[in-house]
């Protein structure tokens, strides 16, 4: 389908990408500042900004996953990688402070974990522990 405005979702669009009712993709819209254009009677979110959004609730899911207690979203893209077995977005184990997860992203094999599940070691894979499902 083309979009009415490129870079922009219909609401309906953005409804299927996070199984949202249509009320809440405006209140999140709204409370998150995301760009809204009007055409007729549809609304349009920017692609941008609802990537944006995307990827700092699955950072957040991510770094939960690794025993974090992150009180907000994680909206900072310092521990993103990208996947080596799929190329998705994928985490490096959060550092317990600045020093620590410098040396862990200096080292050659930091541990990470991909929105898609796939979990791992340097550019290694492992299986995925069993806790995760
Ligand atoms: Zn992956």
């Amino acid at each position: 389908m083309t979009p009415l405005i490129p870079g922009y979702l219909t609401t309906a669009e953005v409804r299927s990408r996070f199984g949202w009712s249509q009320q809440f993709v405006s209140t999140v819209a709204k409370r998150e500042g995301w760009n809204v254009r009007k055409v007729g009677n549809a609304y349009l979110y920017s692609e941008i900004d609802i990537s944006e959004y995307w990827a700092a609730r699955e950072r957040t899911r991510l770094a939960r996953a690794f025993g974090w207690k992150v009180p907000g979203l994680v909206r900072h893209d310092e521990w993103d990688i990208e996947c080596p077995t799929c190329g998705a977005l994928a985490i490096t184990r959060p550092g317990k402070n600045v020093e620590e997860h410098i040396k862990m992203l200096l080292s050659e094999n930091p541990e990470w974990l991909c929105v898609n599940g796939h979990h791992g070691v340097g550019f290694r894979e492992v299986e995925a522990s069993q806790e995760d499902k």
